[in-house]
């Protein structure tokens, strides 16, 4: 009899009671919109924006309605024009492209290592003068690049870096968190990611003027003076008039779920790591398998996983999800021709004009890719790795024989 697992790797974690009560409190009062507050009262989106900005170390935040219009908001907040090329991974998700493309500006894809990171050889090569000013560099499932060398790379050529912490709420490059390198820091509080609203966003910047133009972009009407982690109204009386309004605010509702969250994250982002590790541990050590090895500068949240068969036949990858899923174990392929559920690649996108990378695509062609809900209890995550590794194995003992 063949073990097989029974979970879901979409099930996140119920709502904590906590959040479910604050969200019921701010449906008695019904204020949901965020400007909508009586006297003396500071609406629950100011007070995440406020906690948040308290937990990373930033001077601002600004809570929006998706990770997609944070990225979007970021950019376009500081100066990306139509026209505009904009470097960014190659590797990461459909939202990223999306947002250069929502600015009619043109993605410029950068290599991806087999450290699942952006490839700084080849950032280094593409940030030449008269090359792209901006680099939205997406940590994509969660990998660090290192950090230090990425900006001062595009310090050196005048980039500025926006960042894609959709994966990272949580992690930390050499002690500093993920989305505190950048002018800014842009995070997704999606269903899938490290807090649950549904959907949201969440933006954080040093830099007063971008941050007040992502203020009023938002859709602050000229009711910014009741944000808490933003800018003084100076600077506010100062781009006021020629930032357009690009209505996507986060509502009090969402807000309040997620207040409680956060002060969870830490303990959450701990049992992410404990079930990383054990799976992991299981893998490690398979033939024809690699684990994606980690730096030590690296606090990471490991809330999915991901390795790589390289240089696999892609009949033999097929062969190796096809078992797995048999036995339970859903895992993505990044080589698969067709974009599929949320697992898409650069290619796929073909609205933008980009050349074959001939790295990143021996990247994309062996790697696997799984989710690791914290509704998985540990055993279920040894009982996952012991599923995979005998299939891999299989088919890489026919493979060799
Ligand atoms: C989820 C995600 C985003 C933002 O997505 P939304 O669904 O708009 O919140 C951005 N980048 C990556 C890599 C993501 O996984």
């Amino acid at each position: 009899m063949q073990d097989v697992f029974s979970g879901s790797f979409t099930q996140q974690e119920p709502i904590p009671d906590e959040a479910i009560a604050a969200a019921v409190a701010v449906m008695r009062h019904g204020r949901l919109h965020r400007y909508n507050t009586v006297a003396g009262e500071t609406a629950e989106a100011a007070l995440l924006e406020e906690e948040f900005a308290a937990t990373v170390g930033a001077k601002y935040c600004l809570a929006v309605a998706s990770g997609g219009y944070a990225l979007g908001c970021a950019l376009r907040a500081v100066g990306v024009k139509a026209g505009d090329r904009v470097l960014t991974n190659a590797f990461t998700l459909a939202p990223v492209p999306g947002a250069i493309a929502s600015l009619g500006a043109v993605p410029v894809f950068v290599e991806v290592t087999e450290a699942l990171t952006i490839d700084l050889e080849d950032l280094a090569a593409k940030v030449t003068t008269g090359g792209p000013r901006v680099l939205l560099l997406s940590h994509m499932r969660g990998h660090l690049c290192d950090m230090d060398r990425l900006m001062e790379i595009c310090n050196g050529a005048g980039v500025v870096v926006v960042e894609d912490c959709a994966h990272t709420m949580g992690a930390a490059w050499r002690g500093v968190p993920s989305g505190r390198h950048g002018a800014v820091g842009c995070y997704s509080t999606q269903t899938y990611k490290h807090m649950n609203s549904g959907e949201g966003g969440l933006l954080v910047s040093d830099d007063a003027e971008v941050m007040a133009r992502a203020v009023i972009l938002s859709g602050s009407y000229m009711l910014y003076g009741r944000h808490k982690a933003a800018p003084p109204p100076e600077m506010f009386e100062r781009v006021k008039y020629e930032t357009p309004n690009i209505s996507g605010r986060m509502d009090n509702l969402r807000a309040a779920i997620l207040r409680p969250q956060l002060r969870r994250l830490a303990h959450q982002c701990a049992a992410w790591n404990a079930r990383y590790a054990c799976v992991e541990d299981g893998l490690r050590a398979t033939p024809g398998l690699n684990v994606i090895a980690r730096p030590e500068a690296e606090t990471y949240v490991g809330s999915s996983i991901q390795f790589l068969l390289p240089d696999w036949a892609a009949a033999d990858v097929q062969a190796v999800i096809a078992r797995c899923l048999a036995r339970g174990v859903e895992l993505k392929w990044f080589g698969a021709e067709e974009p599929v559920a949320f697992t898409s690649r650069y290619d796929s996108w073909r609205y933008v004009e980009a050349p074959r990378l001939p790295r990143t695509d021996r990247v994309l062609a062996a790697l696997l890719d799984m989710r690791l809900p914290l509704t998985f209890s540990l055993a279920d995550c040894a009982l996952i790795a012991r599923i995979i590794r005998a299939e891999v194995s299989a088919v890489w003992q026919a493979r060799v024989a």
